[in-house]
C-alpha cells in the first residue's frame, strides 16, 4: 500500500519510460517477485494480466472451463495452448482500448504458447519487451510459502511484512488475504524444478536473438521498488542481457 501511494506521486517521473504501445512479458520461477513488480506498473499506468490469476479465477468461479482447468492443474499437466491463449486475448484488447501498456506476467510454459501470443500482439502493433526474474530457489521457496493473497483484486503481500492470514485486504477492503492455491512446499518445489528444467530453458530458445532482460530479484521489498524505474529505463545494476 504505502509503494503504490508513492508510486501514484511518482508517476510522472516515470511517464517517459511507459509507451500505451508495449507490452512487458514477465517471466520467472514461482516467488520470484513477478506479482509485486507487476503491482508497481500497475501504479505507472499498466494494465495488468497475470496468467495465474487468471487460471484460478475461472477455477474458482465453477465454470465448465474452470472444472476442466482444475482438472489440468491438479494433475501438474500443461494448459493447452488455445485455452490459455483465450484467457488472457480479451484483458489485452481491453487495456489496448484504454491505451494502456500491458504486462502479461507468467504467461506459458511452451515454444507454442509464446508463439502464438506474440503472433497476437504484433497484430496489436504492441512493442515486446521480455524481462526475466530469476532468485535462487531458496528465496523462492520461501516467498511462496510466506506470501499471502487477495482473491479480489490480486494483492499480493507476505507474513514478514506483519500481516496475517484472515486480515482485511489493505488494498481493495473486500476480500480477507489467504494462502494461494496449491501454495503447498511439496507442489511449490515441483513447480520451481519444472521451471528451471523445462519453461526456462524454452522461454530462452523462443527468445534467442532477441534481448530479454535479465533481473537479479533476490532484494527486499524495498530495493525491488527503487529499482522499478531503473528496470523500466533498463538501467539498472542488477540487470544483465541474454
Ligand atoms: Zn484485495
Amino acid at each position: 500500500m504505502r509503494f503504490s501511494i508513492l508510486f501514484f506521486f511518482l508517476y510522472p517521473f516515470f511517464f517517459p519510460f511507459v509507451s500505451a504501445h508495449e507490452a512487458i512479458l514477465l517471466m520467472g520461477p514461482p516467488g520470484s517477485g513477478k506479482g509485486t513488480f507487476s503491482s508497481y506498473l500497475e501504479s505507472a499506468g499498466y494494465g495488468h494480466i497475470s496468467a495465474g490469476d487468471l487460471i484460478r479465477q475461472e477455477i474458482l468461479s465453477g465454470s465448465t472451463l474452470g472444472v476442466k482447468l482444475k482438472g489440468i492443474v491438479d494433475n501438474g499437466e500443461y494448459i493447452d495452448t488455445d485455452t490459455l491463449f483465450f484467457l488472457v486475448e480479451g484483458r489485452v484488447r481491453a487495456f489496448c482500448d484504454q491505451k494502456r501498456p500491458v504486462i502479461i506476467d507468467g504467461y506459458g510454459k511452451t515454444k507454442e504458447d509464446w508463439v502464438r501470443l506474440n503472433a497476437f500482439l504484433e497484430t496489436l502493433g504492441l512493442k515486446r519487451r521480455v524481462i526475466l526474474f530469476e532468485a535462487p530457489e531458496k528465496v523462492c521457496l520461501d516467498r511462496v510459502l510466506e506470501r499471502l493473497v487477495c482473491t479480489d483484486c490480486g494483492y499480493i503481500t507476505g507474513k514478514k511484512l506483519g500481516l496475517m492470514e484472515g486480515v482485511l485486504c489493505p488494498k481493495c477492503k473486500k476480500q480477507k488475504l489467504g494462502l494461494r492455491m496449491n501454495d503447498t512446499l511439496k507442489v511449490t518445489l515441483k513447480r520451481l524444478k519444472t521451471y528451471h528444467e523445462e519453461i526456462k530453458p524454452l522461454l530462452l530458445e523462443t527468445y534467442k536473438g532477441e534481448k530479454v532482460l535479465i533481473y537479479n530479484s533476490d532484494v527486499s521489498y524495498e530495493d525491488l521498488a527503487k529499482d522499478f524505474s531503473l528496470l523500466l529505463q533498463k538501467s539498472c545494476s542488477l540487470i544483465d542481457y541474454w
